[in-house]
């Protein structure tokens, strides 16, 4: 299916559940098309409380009838015949494992965990002026763990150097912790566009028992090899 819509509508997330209406994971927009036009999934769509279940076809029947009456919190994308509003919620029909019980360490995960904040200088930055630091240098031993990283300003980063905070006469904001929620999670569910996605995620189920992987043995689709930058 050809898309030329805004690009905000394709960098819209998709709630996943699996068949037995688990939330397990969210996509983007290009991959639930994917799963609706495979016959793999179908649109969970909230109206106004109650939940309506919808093949792809029925879906674009609908939003065809929709079209005049589009809200702003909604997003559309074009194809070559038809408009077609992106759906927020999907459900796999065959698909029946649980989702991991585990938060994935990620670049965005620390900086959503930290709202943005340096956390040495205390200031909020646009991500592209964060950076990702080792608090004990990975030089000295440091690990990528939630507890040893945290996000830092590209000032404060280049000041502290290869140091631990000690050395550099830096303190901490706050000392980092391992998240109960998944913080990407819990800012999704801050955008009205996925207010639809409080019913089926219970914010608790990304929380963490017992797993102390690294991110460096962890796989994780978030995570670019060379995109973290360390002290
Ligand atoms: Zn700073």
């Amino acid at each position: 299916m050809a898309t030329a819509g805004k690009s905000d509508a394709l960098s819209a997330s998709v709630l996943v559940l699996n068949r037995h209406y688990v939330a397990i994971h969210v996509v983007g927009v290009r991959r639930a098309f994917g799963f609706l036009l495979g016959e793999l999934a179908e649109v969970i769509h909230d109206e106004e409380g109650a939940f309506a279940n919808y093949d792809f076809e029925t879906w674009r029947e609908i939003s065809a009838l929709r079209r005049t009456e589009k809200r702003p919190e909604d997003d559309w994308i074009k194809a070559v015949h038809f408009e077609i509003q992106v759906p927020r919620v999907l459900r796999l029909l065959f698909y029946d494992r649980m989702p991991r019980h585990t938060i994935r360490l990620s670049r965005q995960a620390v900086f959503a965990r930290d709202a943005s904040r340096c956390q040495y200088c205390g200031r909020q930055f646009p991500t592209s002026q964060l950076s990702l630091d080792h608090v004990t240098p990975r030089s000295r031993g440091g690990m990528s763990t939630w507890e040893n990283m945290v996000c830092a300003c590209l000032k404060c980063n280049i000041r502290k150097g290869g140091r631990t905070p000690r050395e550099a006469h830096m303190t901490l904001v706050r000392q980092p912790v391992r998240p109960r929620y998944n913080p990407l999670m819990a800012l999704k569910l801050q955008n009205p566009k996925y207010s639809s996605w409080r019913t089926w995620v219970n914010i608790g189920m990304h929380e963490d028992a017992s797993h102390d992987q690294t991110l460096a043995q962890r796989e994780s689709p978030q995570y670019e090899e060379g995109t973290l930058k360390t002290a």
